[in-house]
């Protein structure tokens, strides 16, 4: 009887999303977090033919890249975007063998070994492991902030800065990212007034000299922002005097958060020890409290948060996976 015959590949249908979670991606090294260091990472460990594969969560090039200009990394001397820069730092890693690939890491497993990753689409097993998953802007915790994210309420001017084109805009801080990015945005807005909750700002000198200098930028000393207020989009912000206890509204469209930034460590609490704000602890050759297991940059560095040195420690982790999976690698021979 003549019947049908199908020639179907199986194999070569898409599997479903279960069956890929069980598939295990067997790796030498993955680094954690596409930003300067992990870049650093990759461009190091390429070179060093480990072919190093780097899961970028949703943001490629971190923090940096919503820098809008970047006149301290060196090397540069008029100066370079953020986002250009980790364009940069990523073809080169690309070039010396390290894959990207832009998976959110869902769980790790460092209690086993290899390690144990999960993604969204797939398992991974990794011989090291480098962790630069940087930190995320801080937010004010105010009523309105949730509701008008993308509707007026901002944590990158860079991004977003274009939208203000002769808008009056409050920034919310008094840290170098506060002054940098407010500088940025009188680029578009008609007035910047930046909302900081003492009398003296945290930024280096050389920022606090230019935005002074600046006509389009006005400071509300002692000040703090209680709610963010509108019907669709922002309208204004209900701010109060610290010392006085006045309140009052200050109208305005756009509202930029720059209060700081929190480490990205939720995914290795109770696994890596961290200290009591939650960086990741190093020691001076960026090894974790997990033989194998490295960190680099933000992450694990609370006090400088500067996108050379995480680049340079993305660097010097690197160098140290790299010698250890050479000597995982000739103790397994010595085994066999
Ligand atoms: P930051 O230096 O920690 O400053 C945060 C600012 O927000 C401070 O002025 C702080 O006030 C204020 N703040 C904190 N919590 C607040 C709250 N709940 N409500 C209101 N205000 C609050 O953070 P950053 O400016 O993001 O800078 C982070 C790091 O990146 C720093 O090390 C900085 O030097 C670096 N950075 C460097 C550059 C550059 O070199 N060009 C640019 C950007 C950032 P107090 O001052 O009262 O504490």
């Amino acid at each position: 009887m003549a019947g049908i015959t199908l020639s179907l590949d199986l194999s070569k249908l898409a599997k479903p999303e279960a069956e890929k979670q069980e598939e295990v991606i067997e790796r030498e090294l993955i680094i954690i977090g596409g930003g300067p260091a992990g870049m650093t990472a990759g461009i190091y460990a390429g070179r060093a033919e480990v072919k190093p594969l780097i899961l970028i969560g949703q943001a490629f090039g971190g923090q940096a890249a919503t820098t809008s200009e970047m006149e301290n990394y060196p090397g540069f001397p008029e100066g370079i975007g953020g986002m250009a820069l980790a364009e940069q730092m990523a073809a080169q890693a690309a070039r010396f063998g390290a894959e990207t690939a832009f998976e959110e890491v869902t769980s790790v497993d460092l209690g086993v070994y290899p390690f144990l990753l999960k993604t969204y689409g797939a398992t991974y097993r990794a011989k090291a492991l480098i962790i630069c998953t940087g930190t995320s802007p801080r937010r004010l915790g105010v009523p309105g902030e949730s509701k008008f994210i993308g509707r007026g309420v901002s944590f990158c001017a860079t991004c977003d800065g274009y939208f203000y084109k002769d808008k009056r805009v409050v920034v919310v801080g008094g840290g170098d990212s506060a002054l940098d990015e407010g500088l940025y945005l009188t680029r578009f807005a008609s007035e910047v007034l930046i909302v900081h909750r003492r009398d003296q700002l945290r930024a280096t000198p050389i920022l606090q000299k230019r935005a002074m200098a600046n006509p389009k930028m006005r400071f509300i000393w002692n000040t703090v922002v209680e709610e963010i207020l509108g019907e669709d989009v922002v309208t204004g912000v209900r701010v109060r005097n610290v010392q006085s206890g006045e309140q009052s509204v200050i109208p305005c469209d756009g509202l930029f958060v720059y209060i700081g930034l929190i480490p990205n460590t939720q995914l290795f609490k109770g696994q890596l020890a961290l200290d009591e704000n939650g960086y990741i602890i190093t020691d001076k050759r960026q090894h974790t409290s997990v033989p194998g297991v490295f960190a680099a940059g933000d992450v694990q560095d609370p006090y400088f948060r500067q996108v050379v040195i995480a680049a340079g420690s993305g660097a010097a982790a690197a160098i140290e996976a790299v010698r250890f999976l050479a000597e995982k690698a000739y103790e397994e021979a010595g085994k066999g």
